[in-house]
């Protein structure tokens, strides 16, 4: 089915959550497809049914819908807290796409995160509502959008424009081998990874990614190597063909486009 960006996702109508809610999850239904295999479209879950609003009839991946007027590339509000780290550790946490839209209802951009990405240090505990709050006592979480790789971040929709499905599904096809982490060790390594992708450059050196020693000192006080950590999450980085060793502490990013 043929994406149309020029049409509104409900002209007329005005803004309400449930109005949101049932707008965008008709486009997305009519429109969204799977980034991590060849289906063309998702199946629709009942509204509340549970924290999945899409499933993959071909490949059985659950999608989770999250849309905004606003944008925030930074975090997005999620759910609770405890709930949210248990699915993390369990690896049940279902795909996210985060969608904002503008106030005429047109799709403004749309962003895929593999569950893969998901780990720990990028969600946030947000306080505790107040005792005057009909839940008093509960606790929210953040997901930290910059704390995950861009490799993790797959863009359907930039700025109104529709991104290719195959250059969507190439870029997936390059990051799946990193599904294969476990849960409780995928941390470090998306960690060197996001700090590869903030070096920014085509070629580095061990020395470039030692800068940032303090601040994964910071992430995991516990770990006291972080210098023998962050050479064996590069060769992990490398094993999942992601970069190349060129010699001496010298390294080769390889990347699609
Ligand atoms: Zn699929």
């Amino acid at each position: 089915m043929k994406l149309d960006l020029n049409v509104s996702l409900a002209a007329g109508y005005k803004s309400s959550p449930q109005i949101a809610r049932v707008v965008t999850e008709n486009w997305a239904s009519q429109n969204l497809f799977c980034p991590a295999c060849p289906s063309n479209s998702l199946r629709q879950f009942p509204t509340n049914t549970r924290a999945v609003d899409f499933l993959c009839p071909n490949c059985n991946r659950a999608f989770q819908l999250k849309s905004s007027r606003t944008w925030n590339q930074h975090k997005i509000i999620d759910s609770a807290y405890s709930s949210m780290i248990a699915a993390i550790r369990s690896d049940s946490v279902p795909n996210l796409m985060v969608m904002q839209y503008t106030p005429q209802w047109k799709v403004q951009n749309l962003l895929f995160v593999p569950s893969f990405f998901f780990t720990e240090t990028s969600i946030e505990k947000r306080n505790p509502l107040s005792p005057s709050a009909r839940r008093a006592g509960w606790v929210g979480c953040n997901i930290l959008l910059r704390e995950i790789p861009p490799d993790g971040k797959l863009i359907l929709v930039a700025d109104g424009i529709l991104i290719p499905r195959e250059l969507v599904r190439e870029r997936f096809n390059l990051i799946k081998p990193l599904s294969m982490l476990k849960a409780n060790v995928r941390g470090w390594t998306l960690s060197v990874l996001n700090i590869v992708r903030l070096v920014g450059k085509s070629e580095f050196s061990l020395f470039d990614i030692y800068e940032f020693e303090e601040k994964l000192t910071e992430k995991y006080p516990r770990n006291q190597n972080v210098r023998p950590k962050i050479r064996q999450q590069l060769q992990k980085l490398r094993d999942f063909g992601l970069l190349e060793f060129l010699g001496q502490g010298r390294y080769r990013v390889i990347s699609v486009k």
